[in-house]
């Protein structure tokens, strides 16, 4: 590991220990940076203190880059994609524009992985994985044939969905269970045959002036979103092939944001898209995409453009102003919803999204596309536990400033708080909601000042999985090596 474990004194230091989201730093004593998996290994068995895994570093928490962190893992050097013997190999350490491009122009396959082109492998598969293929093609873990683990003693071992006893739970545990509470994930394996994306697509995106929207074609926007989205829930569905994103912004933003994107292979999918778009928009006026939430400008999409797959995967995935920021702080929740959206909830998103005391044009509450293909798979099948939800919601702020931090996390805290009022702030699985994405990790789920439902955090996530995933802790990791704040407990 000769030049390749650095401390606070290397030049690079600062970058490896500081989160996208820059409120979040750890001062690790050195940051391990290897190339194999066997240097993984000796990282590990020769850890003195807290070891922290890291793969893209976007965690919305401080999970990796956190103070009480003695050492950092860092996959980013282990980015290989590859494919042989049947089976395709993603590096831990590689980010998804790059596994998606080495993919298709290697194989002509992908993964059904999330939008922004640099989150990583390492955290992004263990915890799920979606996209705006996934109510096409279903979750990346529901492709995931195998996973290369570096275990708390220093072996490694490669679990895979064939295996049986305790290895087929460590498999299981790694889909959807979250990253940091099992062992580091050297390289993830899909079987062949793996997902073929479209060749070509449609794509619109569109912004509604926010001049236009008064309560109740805001509630008629959203509650068509809601609509739609039940509507087509099926896998069988012909709205399956289409995902999007809605981004209401803050009044003080000017606009909310529309992406739309369908497979344009589907015969009908331009029928299908503008239903979409005239069962979500009505009446309203909308105009080519100015920057709204998420993205940076993206005109000539309105009326919506054939693109090439991966051109338009490059476009969605790196015209993110969000990224590009590298003073960038954030607050993050989620939430999962089954059904239409009760008028009660319309009306509270209304009211926090038009609060006159909020000046950041940089808080959103988006909506992403869920359901379709997604749905087919049993809850227990992966550590996955919401299938049937339609779509989820992610309220979230985004700003530069420490002195602006109590501002922003308390919008999208008390936003939060008075949707899920009846819940005890919190969306509780129950009709409507169906608890929160691994994904998009949120600390005050822990906080009985923020979470009174009595529905503790793991239960918000993992439902009835989270029994199994104890268990799998308890017999690979029992003495809690990995571990974060809402990290898997052992038994
Ligand atoms: C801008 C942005 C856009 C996003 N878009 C999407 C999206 O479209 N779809 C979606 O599903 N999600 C999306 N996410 C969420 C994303 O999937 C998670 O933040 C994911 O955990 C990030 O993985 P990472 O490796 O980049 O993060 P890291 O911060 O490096 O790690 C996140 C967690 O995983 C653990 N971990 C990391 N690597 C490993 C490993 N090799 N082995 C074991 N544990 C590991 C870490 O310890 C930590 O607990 C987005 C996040 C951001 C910031």
């Amino acid at each position: 590991m000769s030049g390749r474990v650095i401390g606070p004194d290397d030049p690079r230091y600062a970058d490896f220990t500081t989160g996208v989201n820059q409120r979040y730093t750890a001062k690790p004593a050195s940051v391990h940076l290897p190339r194999s998996t066997e240097e993984v290994a000796s990282a590990v068995s020769g850890a003195r203190g807290r070891l922290a895994i890291r793969s893209g570093g976007h965690c919305f928490e401080d999970f990796v880059h956190h103070e009480g962190v003695d050492e950092i893992l860092d996959l980013s050097g282990l980015s290989e994609v590859d494919h042989a013997h049947g089976l395709y190999s993603v590096g831990a350490g590689a980010r998804l524009q790059d596994v998606y491009e080495r993919l298709y122009r290697g194989w002509g396959v992908t993964i059904p992985g999330g939008i922004c082109y640099s989150v990583g492998a390492g955290g992004h598969v263990t915890g799920g994985g979606y996209g705006l293929l996934s109510r096409r093609d279903g979750l990346t873990v529901d492709h995931l044939h195998g996973v290369e683990v570096v275990l708390a003693d220093g072996r490694t071992i490669v679990a895979t969905r064939d295996s049986s006893g305790p290895e087929a739970d460590l498999f299981w545990a790694h889909t959807g269970g979250g990253g940091g509470s099992f062992g580091v994930v050297t390289r993830f394996l899909f079987r062949a045959p793996l997902v073929r994306p479209p060749s070509e697509v449609l794509v619109a995106a569109l912004s509604v002036p926010w001049a236009d929207l008064d309560e109740r074609r805001f509630a008629r926007l959203l509650g068509g979103y809601a609509r739609w989205h039940h509507e087509h829930r099926a896998p069988d569905s012909p709205g399956a092939a289409l995902s999007s994103l809605l981004m209401l912004n803050h009044r003080c933003n000017g606009t909310v944001g529309l992406v739309a994107q369908i497979d344009a292979d589907v015969s009908g999918s331009d029928r299908v898209l503008n239903e979409f778009l005239s069962h979500v928009l009505g009446d309203l006026a909308t105009t080519g995409f100015a920057r709204a939430g998420e993205f940076g400008p993206m005109p000539g999409l309105a009326p919506p453009r054939r693109l090439p797959w991966l051109q338009a995967t490059r476009l969605l995935g790196t015209n993110t102003p969000v990224l590009t920021d590298p003073t960038l702080r954030a607050e993050h929740k989620s939430a999962y919803v089954r059904s239409t959206l009760p008028e009660s909830q319309l009306r509270t998103a209304y009211e926090y999204l038009t609060r006159v005391d909020v000046t950041n044009p940089e808080t959103m509450l988006v909506a992403f596309s869920y359901g379709g293909a997604i749905s087919a798979v049993d809850p227990a099948a992966t550590a996955v536990a919401q299938r049937d939800s339609t779509f989820k919601l992610l309220y979230q702020a985004f700003w530069s400033t420490v002195d602006a931090d109590s501002a922003n996390i308390g919008w999208v805290r008390d936003f939060y708080r008075a949707m899920y009022a009846e819940a005890g702030g919190v969306p509780v699985p129950g009709e409507v909601a169906d608890g929160c994405y691994i994904n998009y990790p949120d600390a005050d789920l822990s906080d009985p000042d923020w979470n009174a439902s009595g529905v503790p955090w793991h239960d918000l996530y993992f439902k009835d999985n989270y029994a199994r995933l104890q268990r799998t802790k308890a017999h690979w990791d029992p003495g809690d090596v990995f571990r974060h704040r809402q990290s898997v407990r052992p038994a």
